[in-house]
């Protein structure tokens, strides 16, 4: 026996009705800005906020700020730093790392590493391309490390600004902790 609904589906199924339905979607998202990117040949604006790759920053003068204090260490939830330091033999009671390690595969990009360094000697950049296929060279070095901060240099500062942690202005670099320099040496400007 016929019923309303039977005929309804019956009607539906004549004008193609949830074809047009689907292409009144279809056409409605003609109009759309794309919400994709074609990666690689496109890339999206990244904020400067962005916890990317670590890198570890050198003054303006070319010195290491790592003083080796082990404290990024210390406050690293996933134990992925390293560092080895020694007494700079040149500056009686500074340190510097002789070695410094990052396995940034157990890297969970939290960030406590850079706030807890007094010297704002580490920082996050906007690299993220270093995929490889062999995990061997996500091992991290100094030589790595300090290659990545000198490369993102710029990128690393405004993640610093971005977080509080560094203010842009020649007031907050002077307030900033300088550890100890030997008599007769410059105090260093790291803007
Ligand atoms: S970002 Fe977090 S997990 Fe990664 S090295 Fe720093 S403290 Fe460790
Ligand atoms: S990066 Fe900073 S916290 Fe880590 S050892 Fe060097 S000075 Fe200390």
């Amino acid at each position: 026996m016929d019923t309303p609904s039977q005929t309804k589906k019956l009607f539906d199924a004549v004008l193609f009705r949830e074809i047009w339905k689907a292409m009144k979607v279809t056409f409605k998202h003609m109009f759309h800005r794309p919400m994709t990117f074609e990666y690689p040949r496109e890339k999206r604006t990244i904020p400067d906020a962005h916890r990317g790759a670590l890198g570890l920053l050198c003054y303006d003068d070319g010195r290491e700020r790592c003083v080796g204090c082990d404290l990024c260490e210390a406050a690293c939830p996933s134990r992925c730093i390293k560092v080895i330091s020694e007494e700079d033999k040149s500056m009686p009671l500074q340190r510097y790392a002789t070695e410094f390690y990052i396995d940034i595969t157990k890297c969970v990009f939290c960030g406590y590493c850079v706030e807890a360094c007094p010297v704002n000697a580490l920082a996050m950049t906007k690299m993220y391309e270093y995929s490889t296929p062999d995990k061997r060279t996500l091992l991290f070095d100094k030589r790595r490390l300090y290659e990545i901060g000198e490369q993102h240099i710029e990128d690393a500062k405004k993640y610093l600004y971005a977080h509080n942690q560094e203010e842009d202005d020649d007031e907050s670099r002077a307030y900033r902790y300088h550890f100890p320099q030997p008599v007769g040496k410059a105090e260093v400007s790291d803007s």
